[in-house]
């Protein structure tokens, strides 16, 4: 039994299956026994944990919702409550999941040969292999149909050339999937650890994520067999839709990081003295900030528990979720803000978990689509107008690069 709470102010719980529930609790205590006592030295060492690994696949949490390869083949909402789960562990232990199961698992399943599903699902569902998605470049984030990494067909070879940056477990990884520009469109590959002229290398200097490996990816010449070509890649459109099963994860995930800092705000404010002898939660300016976490996290689990029972029954649209997940992150932003409040001076140091949460959440709240990107996607779908490029101007367009065209946002 799990020493964390969570937060159920209007019986939320009611609304989940039993086995729902029993996932939830297996990986909350799952988070209290071998990711609390361990995280705030990773985030110290910018180190993952990696012994969790293999204990994550063995608890099904890499790819759960696929039910072949002995996986347990859950629900979209016990698996959004595994990545809620996880990261009011740490955001860096939610990505690792995440990019895993929603960015490597999930195309290989989906897009993937026989072959390939045969040779790599079940070692990365059992943590055995490790994988990494590299979409992002450095001069293409939020506009990725701009990329200019290119593979082209030699024999019975393609070749690469180009670089990737930002790429959550790219150093660690056995396997990525990497996209690039062919002559007929872009189209995903299997890159594997080892392959000649293929590089990674860890970015350092992070404030955020510490305890997650960020990495850039380098191609020079990068020869792989024609086999590792995803066969049913036809276009952008595939990696975009990889986003949109992390994105759901991380709406979920959001709402673990809330809790974690909303609950250690209020045990703190129950706790701590000052002026009249009274706790500060006595105060009704605490009490406020107390309320708004808690009410913003209470309306976020019924945003994403309609958006995971939407997902079950196939009728989630991408911009649903780009609703979850830029609503969800931005309430964890503002609740790591509060809670930071609420501890004062205590709020700034590793005894307790908020300026972790509150550093991590800047990168959530940039990856997987920055939220005005999704603030662009929800205007795109509710005004038909999209607003994703600046009008344009003549004599700008003369000093710089062609803006990409509306479909290649990253949507
Ligand atoms: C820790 C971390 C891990 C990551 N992991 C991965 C990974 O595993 N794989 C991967 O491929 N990528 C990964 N990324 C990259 C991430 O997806 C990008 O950082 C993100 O898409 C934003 O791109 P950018 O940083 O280049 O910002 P930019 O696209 O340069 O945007 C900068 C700012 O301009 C705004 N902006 C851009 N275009 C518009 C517009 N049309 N209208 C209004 N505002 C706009 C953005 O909202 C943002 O505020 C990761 C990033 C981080 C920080």
């Amino acid at each position: 039994m799990s020493r964390f709470p969570g937060v159920d102010f209007i019986e939320f719980d009611s609304l989940l299956t039993e086995e729902e529930r029993m996932v939830r609790e297996t990986v909350r205590a799952f988070v209290d026994d071998q990711v609390v006592p361990v995280i705030e030295e990773h985030h110290e060492q910018s180190t993952f944990p990696m012994d969790l690994i293999p204990k994550m696949g063995e608890l099904g949490f890499f790819g759960p919702t696929i039910d072949e390869y002995g996986l347990p083949g859950l629900n979209n909402v016990a698996y959004g409550l595994i990545m809620q789960e996880l990261e009011r562990g740490d955001s860096g232990v939610r990505s690792f999941a995440s990019v895993q199961s929603g960015l490597v698992m999930y195309p290989i399943y989906a897009f993937g040969s026989q072959e390939q599903k045969d040779r790599w699902i079940p070692k990365l569902g059992s943590g055995e292999a490790i994988g990494c998605f590299g979409l992002t470049e450095p001069d293409f984030g939020s506009n990725p149909g701009g990329m200019r990494t290119t593979a082209v067909k030699d024999g019975d070879s393609w070749v690469l050339n180009g670089s990737k940056q930002w790429i959550t477990n790219g150093s660690l990884a056995d396997v990525a999937v990497v996209w690039a520009k062919t002559s007929e469109g872009v189209r995903g590959f299997l890159v594997e650890k080892g392959t000649p002229g293929y590089t990674t290398a860890s970015q350092h200097g992070k404030f955020s994520l510490r305890a997650s490996d960020t990495s850039e990816l380098g191609f020079q010449d990068c020869r792989i067999p024609a086999e590792n070509l995803l066969p049913k890649t036809t276009g952008l459109k595939n990696a975009l839709m990889c986003l949109n099963q992390a994105r759901y994860g991380i709406a979920w995930g959001g709402l673990g990081a809330a809790m974690d800092c909303y609950v250690c705000a209020r045990d703190y404010s129950l706790e701590r003295i000052q002026f009249s002898g009274q706790p500060i939660a006595s105060h009704q300016i605490i009490q406020e900030k107390l309320v708004w976490m808690l009410s913003e996290i209470t309306k976020g689990q019924l945003l994403v528990l309609q958006l995971g029972r939407l997902k079950d029954k196939g009728k989630l649209k991408h911009e649903m979720v780009s609703l979850g997940k830029r609503n969800n992150v931005w309430v964890a932003r503002e609740s790591a803000k509060l809670a930071r409040e609420v501890l004062g001076a205590n709020g700034i140091v590793n005894d307790y978990p908020i300026m972790r949460h509150m550093m991590n959440i800047e990168s959530v709240f940039t990856y997987e689509g920055t939220h005005d990107i999704h603030g662009l996607i929800i205007g795109n779908a509710i005004t038909g107008i999209p607003a994703f490029n600046a009008p344009e101007r003549p004599e700008a367009e003369a000093r710089a690069p062609k803006a990409p065209a509306r479909e290649e946002a990253k949507v």
